[in-house]
């Protein structure tokens, strides 16, 4: 029904998570109505955060360049290590201005229904980091959802931790988030006080 590069644009938007035909066609069309130089923007884009975003190699957080603007800021504490499970954690965090240390993601959580194993997300990059830490690491803070992927991951890596470190001090946020919801999707004030009262596990 639609000409073929109309076609491919609704497809290519209804491929975005959230999106359904409906809406892709409706965003199709808003591109089609734009002048040449909104949707080109659009277009650069899309184009230059897939050519100038890569991840830290130290955290694995989001990075234009080598490091992410918190490895690369030297007033972090380095001593200290939250633990998150996607990119998107790290702002909500940050919004608490609760934390100093820095970030490691994992890119995922643990789960052996979906297939995902400890070798699937970067495990074994925390504890390399943790062992291999020029300033020794003092604590580690597990920010993982509250979900059952979230705990679980929580607690093979304290176990993990435990054995390889076991000067190191443990901690998991605490309660006060919402349970089986997203960190990404917390308050800033329920995610501070959450951060605030962390535990050792
Ligand atoms: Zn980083």
């Amino acid at each position: 029904m639609l000409a073929p590069p109309l076609q491919r644009l609704v497809t290519e938007l209804g491929r975005l998570p959230g999106i359904g035909n409906r809406t892709a066609q409706r965003l199709a069309f808003h591109i089609l109505r734009e002048s040449p130089e909104q949707a080109g923007a659009l277009a650069d884009a899309i184009r230059e955060v897939k050519e100038r975003i890569g991840t830290c190699e130290v955290c694995f957080n989001l990075a234009e360049g080598p490091l992410c603007t918190i490895c690369a800021d030297p007033r972090r504490d380095l001593g200290v290590i939250c633990v998150v499970e996607e990119f998107g954690d790290v702002i909500p965090i940050e919004r608490t201005h609760e934390f100093r240390g820095r970030y490691h993601v994992l890119g995922g959580a643990l789960s052996p229904i979906d297939g995902i194993e400890p070798e699937d997300i970067r495990i074994d990059q925390l504890y390399a980091r943790v062992t291999g830490a020029d300033e020794p690491v003092r604590e580690i803070v597990i920010a993982t959802n509250s979900t059952t992927t979230g705990e679980a991951t929580a607690l093979h890596i304290a176990d993990g931790l435990r054995s390889r470190a076991p000067e190191l001090t443990v901690t998991r946020l605490a309660s006060g988030l919402p349970v089986g919801g997203d960190l990404e999707y917390a308050d800033e004030v329920t995610l501070g006080r959450a951060l605030a009262g962390r535990r050792a596990i």
